[in-house]
């Protein structure tokens, strides 16, 4: 027997191991059944290359616990490790990468130790002794049992031990009670192993007999040892895919479809993506896409790994390339992480391309349901969108699909504004917006609908990539100045009528809660409707904006404006503002008329005080204003509140964008019943 001391200075490493390791201590489990599988799968490498030439017989990997001795065993046939290994291995290696990385690290990162894997020591932090007996495939070679009690020395001896291969056996200490419950290692084997390439077996199966669940004979395996995204494509059926699928995520509705990548070169990287139909909110989706190394499982945290909007996505990633032990910060600066993340985007792109170009037809089917994965791409990721503007879909309120090229070779002719500026004009409600739309299209404008999540910042996007492109809600203003192609017309009124059109719509505008109104006249044709409510594009962007980003609530707070655009060529509103005309022309053309003349008045003296660089005192003549125009439009709403017709033309034009609501809905029903008898 010898005894000896772990390499380097390992005094105050155990302690170490357990404090810092606390939290992710399960993963011990992890390194003990991969370092069992690598060392099946190296004497399997030898026996391939002839330079092993016993039989291979058993190779599956156990883990057993007894729980009367207080143990777990990890037990493999792999290649096992003579005295001289466990010395190289284990007494001197295992700790020199684990020394320097806590010596440069002590002061800083706990969490940076706590994902860090020390491979065989990791037992240490549920074990108060681990003892190795191993048999090395080596011929003549001996059996040895090593055993260390957590503290630096270690004793060594030779033992006749039967079978090829090592067992790993864990005194569990009192903390850790938990790792000799079959139930928490079948938790963690599911977690860690399901996909390990070599059987690992812990328990037996189970029966139902008299009432309750027994173990059977037969031993239970835990794993798949080749899972699907190891296999070739063209072997696979889309039943494969969605059996795997269901495996892997459990109570989930069908995917709309998947991507099998399979790339060697410039890295080695398997996995399957899959696109679930997303309902609803996008937060709850994310952590679906699992990390393996070389079929062990990593972690579900995949930010930085894949692309941002991928995390919408579901499936498996497998690469040997992805450093296995570091924390989630180290994979995400790491220039390697890096490039697989831009090449899984590119792959992505890649085959939504190959969807759109073979099968346009059920490309435009799927559209409503990817269409927020390629948005969130198109939005995140500036390499996707160049590949994406070329399938990206735009879908009209018919239900009709373009490329942003055909959406543009179809719009140009009738869409464009004296600018020159292509104006796509969409919706963000077909519903609400009904009677925009139905204007727009009259005019021959085909109309967009944008009523996806991430749909305003798409239009936002879009505006700053495409070419004089701009994009204008159906409702943000008439449909004649939707595209602005020439000088609008006159509204064809009096100064004096203007004065009193004004205030006598303005004055008849029901209190809205946080809404306000800017009253304008224009001559449409005489069948556009006689009065329409409109949302400038800008403030409602502006306001939306708002709502979405915390911090900006000045914005949102701030009342929503509004223009009522009367048209002056219809007949209804002819009609008022004739007979109003007519009823207060007397009354009010003096006031009027001495409105303007101060008017003059106080421009004049400004301007000429201005010349002197003095200022003029003109506040006498702005009261007197004030005063006057307090008198006219006294005059002009007493005179309106006697007319239900501007009240109804005001409240149609509210109905139909759906502002009329409450207390100014029923005076308006009453209005239009008291209007019908007579
Ligand atoms: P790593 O696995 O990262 O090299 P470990 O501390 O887990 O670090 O293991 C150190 C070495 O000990 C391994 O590289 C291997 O050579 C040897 N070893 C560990 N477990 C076994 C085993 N079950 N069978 C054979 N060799 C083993």
């Amino acid at each position: 027997m010898t005894t000896g001391k772990i390499g380097v200075t390992t005094e105050n490493i155990f302690p170490v191991i357990k404090k810092f390791l606390y939290s992710d201590h399960e993963i011990f489990l992890r390194e003990l059944v991969s370092n069992a599988i690598d060392a099946t799968q190296k004497l399997k490498t030898l026996s391939s290359f002839g330079e092993y030439k016993g039989e291979l017989g058993e190779m599956d990997v156990r883990v057993s616990i007894d729980k009367e001795a207080g143990t777990l065993t990890v037990s493999d046939h792999g290649i096992g490790m003579d005295a001289e290994d466990i010395d190289k291995y284990i007494n001197q290696i295992a700790f020199s990468g684990a020394e320097e990385f806590l010596q440069k690290y002590k002061d800083t990162a706990n969490s940076i130790i706590g994902h860090f894997g020390l491979g065989f020591y990791s037992a240490f932090m549920v074990s108060k002794k681990v003892v190795i007996r191993s048999l090395s495939y080596k011929e003549g070679a001996k059996g040895v049992e090593w055993s260390c009690d957590g503290n630096p020395e270690y004793e060594m001896k030779e033992i006749d031990k039967e079978h090829r291969g090592t067992d790993i056996i864990l005194y569990i200490d009192d903390d850790n009670k938990e790792f000799l419950e079959q139930a928490r290692i079948d938790t963690l084997l599911k977690k860690y192993c399901r996909f390990l390439p070599v059987p690992v077996i812990s328990g037996k199966e189970q029966e139902w007999k008299d009432g309750k669940y027994v173990d059977t004979e037969k031993d239970k395996v835990i794993n798949a040892t080749e899972p699907l995204w190891t296999k070739k494509p063209s072997e696979l059926t889309d039943a494969d895919y969605l059996k795997f699928y269901h495996e892997l995520m459990p109570g989930q509705e069908d995917p709309m479809f998947w991507i099998h990548l399979n790339v060697d070169y410039p890295f080695t990287l398997t996995g399957i993506l899959y696109f679930p139909k997303i309902k609803s909110n996008i937060d709850i989706q994310k952590n679906r896409i699992q990390l393996y190394c070389n079929q062990v499982y990593v972690t579900d945290q995949v930010e930085g790994v894949v692309p941002e909007f991928m995390t919408l996505m579901q499936g498996v990633i497998d690469s040997p390339d992805i450093p296995l032990n570091v924390s989630r910060s180290y994979l995400q600066a790491d220039q390697q992480v890096k490039k697989i993340s831009g090449y899984i985007s590119k792959k992505v792109a890649e085959k939504l391309d190959k969807m759109f170009k073979e099968d346009r037809k059920g490309f435009e089917e799927k559209w409503d349901d990817i269409k927020i994965f390629i948005e969130y791409g198109m939005l995140t990721d500036e390499k996707f969108y160049e590949s994406a503007k070329n399938f990206f879909l735009l879908k009209d309120t018919e239900g009709k699909y373009f490329t942003l090229e055909e959406y543009r070779t179809l719009t140009e002719a009738n869409q464009t504004d004296k600018e020159g500026t292509l104006v796509w004009l969409y919706t963000s409600d077909p519903t609400a917006q009904y009677s925009y739309i139905k204007a727009a299209e009259e005019k021959g404008y085909t109309v967009l609908e944008m009523t996806g999540q991430l749909d305003p910042h798409v239009v936002g996007m879009l505006e700053s990539k495409l070419d004089k492109v701009t994009f204008v809600r159906v409702d943000a203003d008439i449909p004649d100045r939707l595209i602005r192609k020439g000088d609008s017309q006159e509204a064809g009124l009096t100064p004096l009528q203007n004065d009193i059109a004004t205030t006598l719509f303005r004055s008849q505008i029901p209190d809205l809660e946080k809404a306000q109104f800017i009253v304008s006249f224009d001559a449409l044709s005489g069948n556009d409707a006689p009065a329409t409510v409109t949302q400038a594009e800008f403030m409602r962007r502006m306001k939306e904006m708002a709502s979405m980003q915390p911090g900006m609530s000045f914005y949102g707070e701030m009342p929503d404006s509004y223009t009522l655009m009367v048209n002056t060529s219809q007949n209804v509103v002819k009609g008022i503002i004739d007979s109003a005309t007519a009823a207060l022309e007397k009354e009010v053309e003096p006031l009027h008329n001495e409105i303007e003349t101060l008017n003059n008045e106080i421009s004049a003296a400004r301007k000429e005080a201005e010349e002197k660089k003095e200022t003029a005192d003109t506040s006498e003549k702005e009261k007197k204003v004030g005063e006057l125009r307090a008198q006219e439009e006294k005059l002009i709403s007493d005179y309106a509140a006697t007319q239900p017709k501007v009240k109804q033309v005001i409240d149609l034009a509210l109905l139909r964008s759906h502002l009329l609501k409450g207390e100014a809905l029923n005076a308006f029903i009453r209005r239009s019943v008291e209007l019908m008898e007579k």
